[in-house]
């Protein structure tokens, strides 16, 4: 036990960096400081939370202890089954340290929040200060609001309302905490809580000078192509930094100096576009305060919860398999499972896919997403799914269905993305290979599943059933 009074900063899986964290920058300012973490394995499993991703968050963790020790900032590592235990081991701990305030950045899930209402109350009660920061939003939800004061449904007013107000907001960079006097509280080594070994750490490097490196190297070489790139999953079109930003790893405030650097060229379409993609990110965000609904398992639209989901557990399993007979689904879900991550045009159409053609359920395949994705986010996850099945805000029109052979024809042209996730087809040609069974020219052999069902009449039946709904 030490008896000099100390600031204790909770990090979490959100912000797992030392530069341009509010809560450790501002816990460090204001005396000595501990960095705590605490690992919640129930918790993870209960939010569907990949083991790809929990092994990222390990692997930030150590790169993050690393940079803490550079500082003299102890990391020390708790562990509990889950939130319902967090608090008591957090004030625990906080009352042998002898720690007189805690800081942390703010989360907008509603588990997270009801967690942190907790560790308020419990804190204050005991007389140790609360100081919780808005980090991860430019802007707080609830601060975006239409002239009716409700949140925005619609993406594209709140990015207009976004940008009209970012002109006018302070914000600003943090720097990394000052190097610290040694205190007495022995850091942890961080130990793994899962044991996986069959995971793409190669894609995947851990660290914020990785996460930087990345950024640059998009800011500097492909972000003013992005909005001609991005759609052509065979290609690194896009930043591929969701990861580190779904981690904390890097911050969306670095994201948007990095854009600043480009001077100019910031006005540059791919720019432009990359940014508003920024934007969705904290769109979908306040939705999960807005509509808390969209984080209970509900659709944001609550006349879709009449729908009544086909049961197939066979379609099911080979959509997740990638053996659906639809090239480009069957790849996209390949690489998921492959990589921990799918390109953005590939989720909207595996999405659309399950919902409207095989009509399963969004939630399934939501949550498969959430199972498999390192970047899994309940926000952008919840909200891409809903916009797919068409029960979401700013939703995709039920009778818009995409046609994943079209989507493939105009987004996989030469069909490269399809042959490396689809080793079967590598023998087919170009015009082949989008839809082999409907092709004369398929090879003789085809060691390739026939398409599951029909897109046609699949997606005349889904336009019926939502239509039903009025
Ligand atoms: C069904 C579905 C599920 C999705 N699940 C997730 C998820 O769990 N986690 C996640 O981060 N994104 C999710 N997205 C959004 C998007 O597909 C990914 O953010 C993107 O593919 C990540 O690749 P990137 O970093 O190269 O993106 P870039 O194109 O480089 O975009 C930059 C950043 O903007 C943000 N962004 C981009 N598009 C969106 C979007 N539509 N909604 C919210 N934020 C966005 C991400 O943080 C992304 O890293 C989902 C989209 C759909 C349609």
């Amino acid at each position: 036990m030490s008896d000099s009074l100390k600031q204790l900063v909770w990090l979490k899986t959100c912000d797992l960096r030392v530069k341009d964290n509010s809560a450790l920058y501002h816990g460090a300012a204001a005396g000595p400081v501990i960095a705590v973490f605490v690992v919640t394995p129930e918790q993870y499993t209960q939010h569907s939370d990949a083991l790809i991703k929990q092994d990222f968050w390990y692997r930030n963790l150590l790169k993050l202890s690393e940079e803490l020790d550079k500082l003299n900032i102890p990391l020390k590592i708790l562990q509990c089954a889950s939130f319902k235990e967090l608090p008591d081991e957090l004030f625990k701990f906080s009352v042998i340290n002898n720690v007189s305030e805690i800081h942390f950045n703010k989360q907008y899930e509603l588990n997270e929040r009801a967690c942190e209402d907790v560790v308020n109350e419990r804190f204050e009660k005991n007389g140790i200060q609360v100081n919780c920061y808005s980090d991860t939003l430019f802007f707080e939800p609830g601060t975006l609001l239409t002239g009716k004061n409700t949140y925005y449904t619609v993406f594209t007013a709140f990015k207009n309302l976004f940008n009209k107000e970012f002109e006018k907001l302070a914000w600003q960079v943090w720097p990394k905490p000052k190097k610290q006097i040694p205190i007495e509280v022995e850091a942890d080594s961080v130990l793994a809580w899962i044991d996986e070994t069959d995971i793409r750490v190669d894609l995947w490097p851990a660290g914020e000078s990785a996460a930087k490196r990345r950024l640059n190297e998009f800011i500097k070489n492909r972000v003013l192509n992005y909005k001609d790139t991005r759609d052509i999953p065979s290609i690194n079109g896009t930043s591929t930094i969701s990861p580190y930003l779904a981690a904390g790893v890097i911050s969306a405030r670095q994201c948007f100096v990095a854009l600043e650097s480009l001077g100019n060229k910031q006005s540059n379409i791919g720019a432009v576009t990359w940014r508003t993609e920024l934007i969705w990110r904290e769109f979908y965000k306040h939705i999960l305060i807005g509509f808390p609904q969209v984080s209970q398992h509900l659709p944001f639209k609550a006349k879709t919860s009449k729908i009544v989901w086909n049961d197939n557990e066979e379609h099911f399993k080979a959509w997740c398999e990638g053996r659906t007979g639809v090239p480009l689904v069957d790849a996209a879900m390949r690489q998921l499972v492959q990589t921990g991550w799918m390109h953005n045009r590939l989720r909207m159409v595996t999405a659309m896919y399950l919902s409207k053609n095989l009509f399963l359920d969004w939630r399934k395949g939501e949550e498969f997403f959430m199972q498999h994705l390192i970047d899994g986010d309940l926000s952008a996850n919840n909200g891409g799914w809903q916009w797919s099945a068409s029960t979401g805000t700013d939703a995709a029109p039920y009778f818009r269905i995409f046609n994943p052979v079209t989507q493939s024809q105009r987004f996989d042209l030469e069909g490269k993305f399809i042959r490396k996730f689809v080793p079967e087809l590598k023998n087919c040609d170009k015009k082949t290979i989008h839809d082999p069974w409907a092709s004369k020219t398929r090879p003789i052999k085809l060691d390739y599943p026939k398409p599951i069902v029909d897109l046609k009449i699949t997606r005349q039946l889904a336009i019926e059933k939502f239509k039903e709904l009025g």
